[in-house]
Parts: structure tokens; sequence; C-alpha cells
């Protein structure tokens, strides 16, 4: 492509209704006040973006949804890029595999792939954008049977630091592929992905809600159950206290409840039941639920089992990687976010890891996880409850794990830019270091490396 044939980005500047619009994010309590912002709607508007950005020496950063901009680093005096790629998201059934441009959600993949019995390992949430989480490593409810979300790229396609678009495989360039695959991102602009499906034709999904006092039994039976549990099936028990908004079922609301939630997804749609009752059976047996929406669906059900806010929202959170919950797991967990521990949450939440979540698969600079659990917590700061309140909320909670956090941490579910976080060893880092370096030298997509990926 020729520089003729660029078009000029326009550049919004603050105070105008294009840079409010251009800066919007999902996260309301996220801070994003870039200097200028462009949004980008073809590959060669990328391209001069990432020139302009070059010329005038200030760094580029680039947003999807913004769901993670309370994660992301301050944005300073860099240019912001949000991308909206056109094109749509293409599936090749025979090769069971996705093309999806960048700015594509998660429910645009999973309503492409569906016709075609095939699945993509997305997380909770359709709103959710592709590339990040993707980068972020990726915890699905598809992950014990799959894996982490990262090991399912199978190529990119990147605008880098002199402008050029180069296309990311395992032939071409695999050890940037390998950086992509959780590495912490700022190694240029995605503009598209390829993605691997797999067959899912009918998933066994939802989600089980009881009152908040019954907790403790429910968290000991669930998280016993955890330890044997088929990987069929990838779970996750949660804290809620939810407000009464849309979307929120009314018997849900005002209230403390926990919820077992997730899917199960096996060859066989009768395996796959049976694996759902051997976990929710005994569940149920504990107590009469609130509610119950697990049943047998299409794969796009999946993404109502979570209940997770459907437009943008003001939160602010955490999250851990758990070794276990034994030996007074339970009890420390719950005296923290429990009924009556004052938990300012809106939701607290594990996720069940394990299977092949712990395995590796294509090379990858963070393909596996450690650790049997994800905690993530996050609430919004409203009414009497400040930013403050939720954070010190977040170091009671890690006080109170302290002995079970592995110290280690997963990109995509990483809450706020200056926690502690850890997702690469040292060696890994390095290495993901000197890729960047080679890809971007004068570090100009440098503050989207996420913190917890540096040496
Ligand atoms: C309601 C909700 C549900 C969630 N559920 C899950 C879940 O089930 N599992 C899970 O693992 N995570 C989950 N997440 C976390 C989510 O995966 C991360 O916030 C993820 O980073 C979001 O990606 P995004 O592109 O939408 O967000 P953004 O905030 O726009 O981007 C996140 C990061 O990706 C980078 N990025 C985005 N687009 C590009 C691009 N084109 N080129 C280069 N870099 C880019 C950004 O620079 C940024 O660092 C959830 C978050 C929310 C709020």
């Amino acid at each position: 492509m020729s520089d003729s044939l660029d078009p000029p980005p326009a550049l919004w500047q603050p105070g105008t209704p294009e840079y409010a619009e251009a800066t919007a994010v999902f996260n309301l309590a996220a801070e994003v006040r870039p200097r200028a912002a462009v949004v980008a709607r073809s590959v060669a508007e990328v391209r001069s973006a990432v020139r302009l950005a070059a010329r005038s020496g200030r760094g580029l950063r680039t947003l999807g949804t913004g769901h993670a901009a309370g994660a992301v680093r301050p944005f300073d005096e860099s240019l912001l890029l949000r991308t909206r790629l056109p094109g749509g998201v293409r599936v090749d059934a025979d090769r069971r595999a996705a093309w999806v441009p960048a700015g594509t959600c998660w429910a645009d993949v999973v309503a492409a792939a569906a016709p075609h019995g095939l699945a993509a390992v997305h997380g909770s949430s359709g709103g959710v954008g592709v590339v990040g989480y993707l980068l972020g490593g990726g915890v699905s409810f598809y992950g014990r049977r799959r894996g982490l979300a990262v090991n399912s790229l199978r190529a990119a396609e990147l605008v880098v630091a002199d402008g050029s678009v180069v296309t990311v495989t395992e032939a071409d360039d695999p050890e940037l592929l390998w950086a992509l695959r959780g590495g912490g991102g700022g190694f240029g602009v995605v503009t598209a992905v390829e993605i691997d499906l797999f067959p899912a034709a009918e998933v066994f999904t939802g989600g089980c809600y009881w009152p908040g006092g019954a907790a403790a039994e429910l968290l000991d039976g669930w998280s016993s159950w955890t330890g044997g549990a088929p990987r069929a099936a990838t779970t996750s028990f949660r804290v809620m206290n939810l407000p009464e908004l849309p979307g929120v079922p009314p018997v849900l609301a005002g209230r403390t409840v926990v919820c077992v939630d997730g899917a199960v997804a096996a060859d066989d749609p009768a395996e796959a039941r049976d694996a759902a009752d051997g976990l929710l059976g005994p569940l149920r047996s504990l107590g009469e639920p609130l509610l119950d929406t697990w049943r047998g669906t299409g794969p796009e059900g999946v993404l109502l089992a979570h209940l997770d806010p459907p437009a943008p929202v003001p939160f602010v959170g955490d999250h851990l990687l758990l070794r276990d919950l034994a030996e007074g797991g339970v009890a420390a967990f719950l005296g923290v976010v429990g009924a009556d521990s004052g938990s300012p949450l809106a939701v607290a939440t594990l996720r069940q890891l394990g299977g092949a979540f712990a395995e590796s698969g294509p090379p990858a600079a963070l393909g596996r996880l450690d650790g049997q659990f994800a905690y993530m917590g996050s609430g919004p700061p409203v009414g009497p409850v400040t930013v403050s309140d939720l954070r010190a909320h977040g170091r009671a909670v890690r006080a109170a794990l302290a002995g079970r956090d592995t110290g280690r941490t997963v990109p995509s579910l990483v809450e706020s830019h200056d926690g502690p976080q850890r997702h690469l060893d040292g060696p890994t880092a390095r290495a993901v270091r000197r890729v960047r370096e080679r890809v971007d030298p004068e570090g100009l997509f440098g503050g989207d490396a996420s913190p917890g990926s540096l040496p």
C-alpha cells in the first residue's frame, strides 16, 4: 500500500462530541483522556494513525470496547486509536476457523459460527471485544476442555510501528505469534485475527441461584466437586449483590445471592446433561434455588449464563489466581465477600480452572494457568461506596486469601493497572520484551504493554 492511498485520519480533540464518542468505554469508572483520538474504519486508516503517532513523537494506544479501560495504563499524552474495522466475521467451516476484524465483539463470532454447529472459546459476555480478550489469555466456560482462548489464535494481521501490515503466522513469524499469545500486548495494532472453532451443536449451560445464607454449604459442595469434575464442565461460583437494573431478574436484586453457573459441552449432549446433573443435583438438595436457568441449548445460550451487564457500567475490581480453597479457604473467602461481610462488591467470582487450562497448547508466552481458581471481584463506585472503599476492600480480600494466592495473574482478568500483577515468569517476560523491541524499537505501543508482563 502506498502512502498516497492512505486517507488522512480525523484526529478528534478534547471538548468535541467526536472525541467524547471516540473515548467512550464500557467501564464508566475509567478515566480515558488521551491527547487526541482516532477511530479507524479501515486498515489504511490504522496505518495512517500509526504514522501520525510516530511523527508526533507520542505513544499510540489502542482500545476495542474498553471493557479493560480500568486495567490499562493511564493515557497521559498519547493518542488513542479505536478499531472499528469492516468485513464482519468470516467462518471457514471446513477448516474450523474464523477470520475476525478488530472491533468485533464475541456475540458476532458466536452468531456466525453457531449455524455451522461450531463455537469459539469466548468469555462470559458477548459484548467483550475479541482482540483484547484473546490476546489477554481469555478464560472461557469452554476452557477446561479447550484451554486458554489464546491457544486458539492461529494468525494475526498487525500494523507495526513503521506503518507496515504484517500477517503473523506460525510459518512467517513464530516468535511474534508466540508473544501475541498472552505476552501482554504492546506489539502493534491488531487489525484482524484468525481463530480456531470447534464443534458444539448443543451445550448445557445456565446459572442456579440461592439466597446468600446458604453460601458456606454451597461453596463447600461446589469446591469439593471441582476436585474431580469432568473436563467438559467449566463453572463459576459467585456471590452477588445486584441492584435493581434492567436485565437483573427481580428475584435476585437487592439481596445477597450465590450462584453456580457455567457450561458443559461434551461431544454427546446426554453426557453434558449428566455432568451438569452430577454437579447441580447435590447442590439443589442443599436448598431450594431462587432461580435455575440451566438447560440444553445452542452455543449462543452460553452468553446468557453469567448475567453480565449488557450496557456500560462503572466498576472497580481486583483479580488473583488461587492455588486452592482447602483448609479454611471457604470461610476465608466468605468472610470477606459473603452476606454478612459488608462487602461493597456487586460480584465476587471464583472461576473453575484445571483441566485444559493447566495444559500447554501451541507455543505461547502465556498458554496455561496454574491454580485451581481465578478470583475476580468488582463493584460500582456509586452512592456511598467510593473508589477508595473498593480498593481497600480489594486489599482485605488479598489479605484474607494471601496463603492461597499464586502471585500470578491472567491479563484478561486484571482489573487495575496499578494493583499487584504478574502474568509471566522473569525469563518469559524478558523474551517477550525482546520481541517488542524488535517490532517496536521506539516503544510507540509501549503504553499498551500490560505491567504484569514486564520483566
Ligand atoms: C462484563 C465483563 C465480562 C468479562 N468476561 C470475561 C471472561 O469470561 N473471561 C475473560 O478472560 N475475561 C473476561 N472479561 C475481561 C475481558 O476479557 C478484558 O477486559 C478484555 O481485555 C476486553 O477486551 P476488549 O478488546 O473488549 O477491551 P479493551 O479494553 O478495548 O482492550 C483491552 C486490551 O486489549 C488491547 N487491544 C484491544 N484491541 C486491540 C487491537 N486491535 N490491537 C492491539 N491491542 C488491542 C488494548 O490495548 C487493551 O490493552 C470480562 C470483562 C467484563 C467487563
